[in-house]
């Protein structure tokens, strides 16, 4: 699979290399504003793939002495790292396109062949965005399918510019409408930015996808020996899911039973869910819920959303 990440990678470096230059060459030499900004656009994208490669070459490497669980959070601070580079890049461009707006009898209506630029530039993103979510959807890759919508929000931008650059080349009154485009391709990078930072944030946050963790319990349930689950926690880590959990077992099992019993709970999470990467099992005795023992126990509540402490260092109770 990773050889396939690889490839669609380097496919998109090709193609964001050949828009790029295509369109910066174009966008200079028609004196188009939003054909430029467009291109400029590619520019970071192809800055993005190298990004994404460093990501993948190291995300693959196996767990070692000092990284036991892997290096997958390079992948998570690369897509961060991506939606910022694009953040300020956006910037720049709505700083331009004002520019542009204050020296806007100086232009000239544009030439229409800089219009082949984001044509050709809007069919071959549409292109590039449906294999590479397929890719990153199958791969679980986070940054992958960060990268997909980012090519589908290039297909966005290439509208303004090819909409804006052909109604400027229309008339030396429509000439506003060049800048007018390059601002609007700014705005949607910025926003495509923020779908890319927003999932790395929340996951260097340590948040959790409270409906899986409320899955990963009704599944465990199921699982023969086990009384009772609690304390279900999760993390993402690189995409993938970290779980943590409490079960109850029958108070006179042999230490090996429930050993065993806790190897099922794990195998059968690893195997039911791809995403999921590790768990780890507590184990306890399962108290009737009428037991003073099992009330007075404030780490036991039922709820996924309980479980959760408001503030403070998590305790670690039993
Ligand atoms: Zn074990
Ligand atoms: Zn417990």
């Amino acid at each position: 699979m990773t050889k396939e990440l690889y490839r669609i990678t380097l496919l998109s470096l090709a193609v964001n290399l050949f828009l790029s230059l295509f369109k910066i060459f174009l966008g200079f030499w028609g004196r188009s504003q939003a054909v430029l900004a467009d291109g400029i656009h590619s520019l970071s994208d192809l800055a993005t793939d190298l990004l994404t490669l460093l990501g993948l070459k190291y995300a693959s490497y196996p767990p070692d002495e000092d990284h036991p669980y892997g290096h997958r959070r390079i992948e998570t601070l690369i897509s961060v790292t991506i939606g910022l580079v694009l953040t300020v890049t956006a910037l720049g461009l709505i700083g331009k396109a004002f520019v542009t707006f204050k020296h806007l009898k100086v232009l000239t209506p544009l030439k229409p062949f800089v219009l082949v630029a984001p044509i050709l530039s809007i069919v071959s993103k549409e292109l590039l965005y449906r294999i590479t979510l397929k890719v990153g959807v199958k791969a679980h890759s986070p940054a992958v399918v960060a990268n997909a919508y980012h090519h589908r929000s290039d297909v966005l931008s290439s509208f303004p510019a090819l909409i804006g650059a052909g109604l400027s080349s229309i008339s030396p009154h429509l000439a506003f409408c060049d800048p007018l485009g390059s601002l609007i391709v700014s705005f949607l990078i910025l926003k495509s930015s923020w779908q890319i930072v927003r999932p790395g944030i929340e996951e260097l946050c340590d948040g959790m996808d409270i409906e899986e963790a409320r899955q990963i319990k009704r599944e465990v349930l199921k699982v023969k020996g086990v009384k009772d689950v609690h304390r279900v926690r999760t993390r993402k880590h690189g995409g993938h899911t970290l779980v943590d959990l409490h079960i109850q077992v029958e108070p006179e099992l042999t230490v090996r039973e429930g050993h065993h019993i806790s190897e099922r709970v794990k195998d059968y999470l690893l195997t039911r869910y791809e995403r999921v990467v590790d768990v780890v099992v507590h184990l306890e005795p399962y108290e009737h819920k009428s037991s003073p023992e099992a009330k007075s126990s404030p780490g036991h509540q039922e709820d996924v959303r309980a479980d959760e402490r408001p503030s403070g260092r998590p305790e670690n109770r039993s």
